[in-house]
């Protein structure tokens, strides 16, 4: 009965609407692809933990950040958190708005959100690492989209890392977009990602989450915590005042006001990535320096240089192959 309301659609259709609606880049996996394959099978999180019935296509959103803020080279600066920040309200509106489309169309389908982690997960510990509903670079790369870098940040030929990404489900039965099988990231012989990072956060085809979050959510729900119980456990009144008062407190009050600082923060690591066709143009004579590099990473980048070379088993590497795609390398990395 209900197919009487359902409007044919194609991909491209699809496609255009949302790239219509602001979207600048948009893929369309199969659900069925990514239930087979969770990237992590300890913690799978596939479309039917979402949606039983309406996870057949994942139709991935994705909006360039501004290069404007990306070349401020200071991960901290507050008006890097806005803009990007004011992206992604975009993407969500646009993603909203290909819902109720998509829906008008005859099909229901549902927003996956970049922010939005799983309460029932939450297990008493603000530092604890909580990942989206869905892994979005992930069904970005099963979407055709790109692949995954050094330290697993999405990468497409567009613009490298320098995005942001929902996802909308919806079984609507359309032709989905091919996985990329090459690899796009230049590798540790690149390892410009692990040269930038404050927090020494990228690893050899890993990311240290816990760490990385300290800086990618600056003032986050773990540094809210931790302000609330230095003000609880300061032993004078004077003293619980000034940490009311403080800079950081402010700063918490206002990425509470627009979740800039608490939803986003740094992106040093897609900065500076020199995959993109933007990054030549619009990024490099800004960016190319970087000033966070020590001997220790160059060393430590020589380490895997050398060990890829040498054809050693790279522990990262095997359990995300599919996403991060082969390399010239990887015939002989295990
Ligand atoms: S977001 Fe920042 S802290 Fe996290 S890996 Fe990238 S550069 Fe490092
Ligand atoms: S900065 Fe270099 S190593 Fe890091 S993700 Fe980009 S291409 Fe790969």
């Amino acid at each position: 009965m209900f197919d009487v309301y359902r409007r044919p659609l194609s991909a491209l259709q699809i496609k255009d609407k949302a790239r219509a609606l602001g979207a600048d880049l948009v893929g369309i996996a199969d659900g069925a692809v990514i239930e087979a394959h969770p990237p992590d099978p300890a913690n799978p999180k596939r479309p039917s933990d979402i949606t039983e019935l309406d996870g057949g296509r994942v139709i991935v959103l994705a909006k360039r950040f501004s290069a404007g803020v990306t070349r401020i080279t200071d991960w901290g600066d507050r008006h890097k958190y806005y803009n990007d920040e004011l992206a992604l309200t975009m993407l969500e509106a646009a993603s909203l708005d290909l819902v109720y489309w998509l829906e008008d169309a005859g099909y229901p389908a549902i927003i996956v959100p970049p922010t939005h982690v799983d309460p029932w997960r939450y297990r008493g510990n603000p530092r604890e690492h909580l990942g989206t509903l869905l892994s979005l670079p992930h069904a970005a790369v099963e979407a055709g989209l790109g692949t995954l870098g050094l330290n697993l940040q999405l990468l497409t030929p567009e613009f490298g890392p320098r995005v942001i990404l929902t996802a909308v489900l919806c079984s609507v039965e359309v032709e989905c977009d091919a996985r990329m099988e090459r690899s796009l990231c230049l590798g540790p012989s690149c390892g410009r990602c692990l040269k930038t990072c404050p927090g020494d956060a990228v690893k050899h085809w890993e990311r240290d989450w816990e760490t990385c979050d300290t800086y990618r959510s600056p003032y986050g729900f773990a540094k809210l915590t931790d302000q609330i119980e230095a003000l609880l456990d300061a032993d004078s009144p004077e003293k619980k005042k000034a940490l009311l008062r403080s800079e950081a407190t402010f700063n918490l009050w206002q990425s509470i006001l627009r979740g800039a600082g608490a939803i986003n923060g740094c992106r040093r690591c897609a900065d500076v990535c020199p995959v993109g066709a933007d990054y030549e143009p619009m990024l490099k004579d800004a960016l190319d320096s970087i000033a966070e590099n020590t001997p220790a990473k160059e060393q430590r980048l020589a380490g895997m240089v050398a060990a890829e070379a040498a054809g050693e088993s790279i522990p990262g590497y095997g359990p995300q192959r599919r996403w991060i795609g082969e390399r010239v390398l990887a015939r002989s990395i295990k």
